[in-house]
């Protein structure tokens, strides 16, 4: 009989199990029941930062050499109508259709011997004095622990009361250049101007390696795709109005849409107030929350859920059923660190002056060095915090600063 119940077989649900094997977990205590059947659509732009790259390739070394439907990019581009550069990481980024890349972390998963049981919904999770309850079709089934990795719109979260933090609204398409039109392929947009126009957040092109038979592991991809889209950061614009604004970004851009519609999708965020945990139950990867800033849920999803496998191990070989500081624990790791500046970070640009903090954000001269050097990664900069600050300060002092204008929407 299982003991640990993980809902969801996303990554962060594929990560948990992988990083529970490796400390020793055996994998018979372990079950991922998810309602869906893999492969499966998950809307997203696919793409992985540099240090995402890394950590799938620690997880699953052999889906490096085997698996070509799959692009990389060499770098991300910022823009705004205050400026535009270059962020240079330590090595290139991979862009994946996430049916594809979520199937190939799950079948890790099982070949490594654990029990995924597909079509299974959770619809509810009751944690009690001994164990906690999960209901399914089938019926309800008691475990030791369950492991909440089903993302942004999870159950268990809303089964035992823990609360939420901000929630996002994305929406996104495949498009194609229009004839004569040349995006770059080696290049993640990411576009904040948006904000402009009252939206907390920033618009996308991003290549796509589209299978040629979806669903299918394949290594045929469908050249010159792109995916175009929007993030709300914070949820405050309505989906008819994302949807609008991504179709006149895309005709600026120079794409024509050829998905019929455009599909929407909520993001949940990190924050240092989150809640993760009651006894017997924790959260992981989206459920728990994302970097606030850009979206980027992968790289934090895997990472959440290697601090999260070794958490409930310790609390597995304790015999006992809380995790004692499992929130503030992980405010203290690198990847806990580093949310906590996203965070902030997103608090300036999302929230009551934007304008100003993209200002500053396009023209900080040590910023803007660090983004070209290439020795640095994005969602790893909080090491800098310090040295930020003071350039900046350093930078006014010398030099004044730029005017923040009155910007108009354009
Ligand atoms: C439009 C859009 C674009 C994005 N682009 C990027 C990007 O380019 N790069 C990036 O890093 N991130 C991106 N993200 C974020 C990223 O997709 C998520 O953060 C990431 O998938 C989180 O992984 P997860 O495993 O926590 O959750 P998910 O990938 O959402 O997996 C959750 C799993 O739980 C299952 N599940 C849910 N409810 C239940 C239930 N009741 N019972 C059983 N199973 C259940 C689901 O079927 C699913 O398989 C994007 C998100 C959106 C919406």
């Amino acid at each position: 009989m299982p003991r640990i119940a993980i809902v969801g077989g996303g990554p962060a649900g594929s990560a948990f199990a992988l990083h529970a094997l490796k400390l020793g977990v055996d994998p018979s205590d372990l079950v991922v029941l998810d309602r869906a059947r893999f492969p499966r659509p998950k809307l997203c732009g696919g793409a992985l930062t540099w240090r995402g790259t890394e950590l799938v390739r620690e997880l699953v070394p052999d889906l490096v050499p085997h698996e070509s439907a799959r692009m990389q990019t060499t770098h991300l581009r910022f823009r705004s109508a205050r400026g535009d550069f270059e962020v240079r990481e330590r090595g290139p980024q991979w862009l994946y259709d996430r049916a594809h890349l979520d199937d190939r972390l799950l079948a890790a998963v099982i070949e490594a011997g654990v029990e995924v049981r597909q079509s299974t919904a959770v619809k509810a999770v009751e944690p009690g004095v001994g164990s906690t309850v999960v209901r399914t079709k089938a019926g309800p089934e008691s475990f030791e622990w369950v492991v909440g990795a089903d993302g942004a719109r999870g159950v268990v979260a809303r089964s035992v009361n823990l609360p939420r933090g901000i929630v996002g609204r994305l929406v996104e398409a495949i498009y194609e250049p229009e004839p004569g039109h040349e995006p770059d392929p080696a290049e993640l947009l990411f576009d904040f101007d948006p904000i402009l126009d009252g939206i907390p957040g920033y618009a996308w092109v991003f290549p796509y390696p589209k299978p040629t038979a979806t669903g299918e592991p394949t290594t045929e991809t469908t050249p010159g795709l792109y995916k175009l889209g929007i993030m709300d950061g914070r949820g405050v614009a309505e989906g008819q109005a994302l949807r609008e604004w991504t179709d006149a970004f895309a005709e600026r851009e120079g794409f024509r849409r050829i998905d019929e519609k455009i599909a929407g999708w909520p993001e949940h965020y990190w924050s240092h107030r989150t809640r993760a945990h009651v006894p017997g139950v924790i959260l992981t990867g989206e459920a728990w929350g994302i970097d606030p800033l850009l979206g980027e849920g992968i790289a934090p999803a895997i990472e959440i859920s290697r601090y999260a496998a070794g958490r409930l191990k310790e609390a597995l070989d304790a015999g006992s059923r809380t995790i004692p500081t499992y929130e503030k624990g992980f405010r203290k790791t690198v990847p806990g660190k580093n949310l906590r500046f996203q965070q902030r970070l997103a608090d300036l640009l999302y929230g009551k002056n934007p304008l100003r903090w993209l200002d500053v954000l396009f023209s900080h001269r040590r910023m803007l060095a660090l983004a070209a050097a290439g020795t640095e990664a994005y969602g790893q900069l909080e090491k800098h915090t310090w040295p930020l600050i003071w350039s900046y300060v350093w930078q006014v002092l010398t030099g004044g600063h730029r005017p923040t204008p009155r910007l108009q929407a354009g």
